[in-house]
């Protein structure tokens, strides 16, 4: 069985084929342009091929709310063509299947609980630390949405002492994203991350920030595992600076296994490594095609 997968990124698109297994059978990729150039290079992509389904997961913010007439858009993005952008709908003319629709970060997050580092388990959250920063949030065996999907990467974080950098988040400035997400790295310290040394000053600020972000998380969420991916987290050093940045930050108050002794098997790289969000991306296509035949069926 075939389900067609689309990871839709700001800079881009990842188009690919996967099995029920999760295995990513084909892929291509290219850059996010204007969508009247890049959604036929989508739809040419799948044409012909026999797919049961297709999941995207997409850069956002996005509507999710299925009673809206605007469900299945790209909302207020600052990318050009995409703003306000029926990016679902788009597709459905094309194909007439079922489709899957969320977040890059929720569907990594699903990814990751069917196949990945959370396997197994009925919680996870995943971030992807990168352009920016988002958060998906996998809760009682299912993705979470509210009035819309989860948005942790805009979430509030207390100053660094010595961080004199403003943060570059147009709404907030200094929220997580703003600080700790790839281009705040590059604009503080004057290079991109990926040529800062491993000894850097700027790893112990970032996983102040990241570290902050976490312990919040997992007051409010308790999730039985958590997944950082995204360029900036091919830092590996960055990992025990994090975990140990949540210790601190917790202080003991949260008692259990995951944040003491277990924590190096608690915040974790994902386990499906650079596939997560594509495959992520086939699970919620094997959702949407799961759903469809609930429907039928009833
Ligand atoms: P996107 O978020 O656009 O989908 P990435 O997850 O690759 O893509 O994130 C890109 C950001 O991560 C850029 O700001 C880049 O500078 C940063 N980055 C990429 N690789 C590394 C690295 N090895 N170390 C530190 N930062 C990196
Ligand atoms: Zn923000």
């Amino acid at each position: 069985m075939y389900i067609g997968a689309i990871e839709a990124g700001g800079t881009k698109i990842v188009c690919g084929i996967g099995n029920e297994q999760g295995e990513i059978i084909d892929r291509v990729s290219f850059p996010t342009l204007q969508p009247s150039e890049t959604l036929p290079r989508i739809v040419e992509y799948f044409r012909g091929k026999e797919l049961k389904s297709i999941g995207v997961g997409t850069f956002g913010p996005i509507n999710i709310d299925k009673s809206s007439p605007e469900y299945g858009y790209v909302t207020t993005t600052p990318k050009p063509g995409w703003s306000n952008y029926p990016f679902l709908g788009e597709l459905k003319k094309a194909f007439d299947l079922p489709f899957g629709w969320d977040t890059d970060v929720n569907a990594a997050a699903l990814g990751e609980a069917k196949w990945g580092a959370a396997k197994g388990l009925d919680s996870c959250l995943y971030y992807t630390v990168g352009t920016g920063i988002g958060v998906g949030v996998y809760a009682e065996q299912r993705l979470i949405h509210g009035f819309m999907h989860p948005e942790g990467g805009h979430v509030l974080v207390r100053r660094h002492a010595e961080d004199h950098y403003e943060g570059f988040c147009p709404y907030h400035n200094d929220c997580l994203e703003g600080l700790a997400a790839g281009p705040a790295l590059e604009k503080r310290w004057g290079v991109k991350g990926a040529e800062l040394g491993a000894d850097h000053p700027a790893w112990a600020m970032e996983a102040y920030y990241i570290g902050q972000a976490l312990s919040q998380a997992i007051l409010l969420l308790a999730p039985k595992k958590i997944i950082l991916g995204g360029g900036v987290m091919h830092q590996e050093q960055l990992f025990p600076l994090i975990r140990q940045e949540v210790q601190r930050t917790l202080n003991g108050y949260v008692n259990v296994p995951q944040l003491a002794g277990g924590i190096d098997s608690y915040i974790v790289p994902p386990g499906l490594g650079d596939n997560a969000g594509l495959s992520g991306a086939v699970a919620l296509g094997i959702n949407a095609l799961q759903e469809f035949a609930g429907q039928r069926n009833s």
